[in-house]
């Protein structure tokens, strides 16, 4: 670390980014415009490289810096897959002609993403995916279907996870590619939730094109980039979609924009992790902070949430100490689920049989009854408690690994799904 590095606090990031903000935040531009500057000055992405639009910061300045840009009013870099899982990863794996290309426009919102790994027969088991890649001429050539895709239905590029080599072992024939979105080869069709929102899509590949060169990482070594992408996702929890009150300017407006039109996918996503937030005052506003039982309730889930959060400060603390995200991950995300669960119990109960109500009638204009409905998602995406239970069993306690059949043998020979 060198001595800019060493000396720098948070009360120094934040000072020099208020100086920098006072003298380049200008609402009124176009959002493109304000972000490419944000960028260029390398506080949309400060833990990343200076090389690769970063001011090579320590992990603790993003998050110091992402409080700054709000409490200035000042609208930071777009959130949702391409922030959150597809920079991280292409910045680890490369290459270089993959960082030049994507990583810009990824951080000034230009160009939008969605992640292509579930399958109707893989899931927790992602690696028996059974989508194919094969290499013809300057093209990758891909057939498949994946499913459960957020925001593939608008983006304009994909994560995809397919089996190029099917004589290599399971988890050795995987390729990851960025497969452009927009071609005649894909069909989206969005899927309806029981909460009413179509977030995720189906996604059919019928000899769907990218170019040869796309591939993340190496050929064969899809697994381990997958792995990169999937440690990101289970940071994700709850994402935020802050307005900016009352300020006006081009370029609040167009964040505006983007947020009903570009993340509309993940308007829910405060409802599935529970709305711990407005317990108390629902349990006042309906007269129920008397009940012994409804306290006792509140109680329960705020300690949780509390437990919840040191944990959360603690993987925290391990990525400013510069270690991979890890199985301290899945400890914050079961946490979460465990929360957003005892959470939508403790709605039910206060808001009794309402809560199943929908429309005019429902308590809080639906949010009570998005809660109820959206929390089981909190379980599943990003991997389910169980797969989390299994990562913590046999990676953090050591416990032995559930039996892996097939491990050597060709993929092609393995008895499978579908
Ligand atoms: C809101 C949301 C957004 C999503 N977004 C995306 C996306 O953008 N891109 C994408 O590719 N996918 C996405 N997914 C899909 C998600 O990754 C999968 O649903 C998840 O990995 C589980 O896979 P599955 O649905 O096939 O269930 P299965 O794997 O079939 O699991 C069914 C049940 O069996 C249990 N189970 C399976 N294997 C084991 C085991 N080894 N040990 C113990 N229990 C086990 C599971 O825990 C689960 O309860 C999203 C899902 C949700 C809910």
């Amino acid at each position: 670390m060198d001595d800019t590095r060493k000396a720098m606090t948070v009360d120094s990031l934040r000072a020099e980014l208020g100086a920098w903000l006072s003298g380049n935040w200008d609402p009124d531009l176009p959002l493109l415009e304000w972000r490419t500057r944000l960028v260029a000055a390398g506080w949309a992405a400060p833990s990343w490289p200076t090389r690769w639009h970063g001011r090579g910061l320590p992990a603790w300045a993003d998050e110091v810096v992402a409080a700054e840009l709000r409490a200035f009013g000042a609208v930071g870099p777009p959130v949702g897959v391409a922030t959150g899982l597809a920079g991280p990863t292409i910045l680890e794996h490369g290459p270089d002609g993959l960082r030049e290309r994507f990583l810009l426009p990824i951080l000034t919102g230009k160009e939008t993403w969605c992640q292509l790994f579930s399958e109707p027969g893989a899931g927790s088991d992602l690696a028996g995916l059974t989508t194919r890649a094969d290499l013809d001429g300057d093209e990758w050539v891909i057939n498949g279907q994946k499913v459960w895709n957020t925001s593939a239905h608008h983006a304009d590029f994909g994560l995809l996870v397919a089996r190029s080599n099917w004589d290599a072992a399971k988890h050795r024939g995987l390729t990851y590619f960025v497969i452009p979105m927009r071609q005649p080869g894909i069909v989206v069709r969005p899927l309806r939730q029981m909460n009413g929102h179509a977030s995720f899509n189906e996604v059919f590949l019928d000899d769907a094109r990218l170019p040869r060169d796309n591939v993340v990482g190496s050929i064969g070594d899809g697994w381990a980039v997958a792995r990169t992408t999937l440690a990101h996702e289970r940071r994700f929890g709850a994402l935020r979609f802050d307005g900016h009150g009352s300020a006006s300017g081009r370029a609040i407006e167009e964040a505006g924009a983007e947020i009903r039109e570009v993340f509309a996918p993940y308007v829910w996503y405060p409802q599935r992790a529970g709305r711990v937030d407005l317990l108390v005052d629902r349990a006042r506003a309906l007269g129920r902070d008397q009940d012994p039982v409804v306290r006792q309730e509140i109680a329960r889930v705020l300690t949780l949430q509390r437990v919840s959060a040191w944990t959360a400060d603690r993987a925290r603390a391990n990525r400013a100490a510069g270690k991979a995200p890890g199985a301290e991950g899945s400890i914050g995300k079961l946490a979460l689920s465990v929360v957003a669960r005892a959470a939508a119990r403790a709605h039910s109960l206060i808001a009794g049989a309402s809560s199943l109500l929908a429309g005019a009638d429902a308590p809080l204009d639906g949010v009570v009854t998005e809660v109820v409905l959206s929390v089981p998602a909190q379980s599943i995406a990003g991997g389910t408690d169980e797969i989390q239970k299994n990562i913590l069993g046999e990676r953090v306690l050591g416990l032995p690994r559930e039996p892996e059949i097939d491990l050597e043998r060709p993929f092609r020979e393995l008895p499978r799904n579908g």
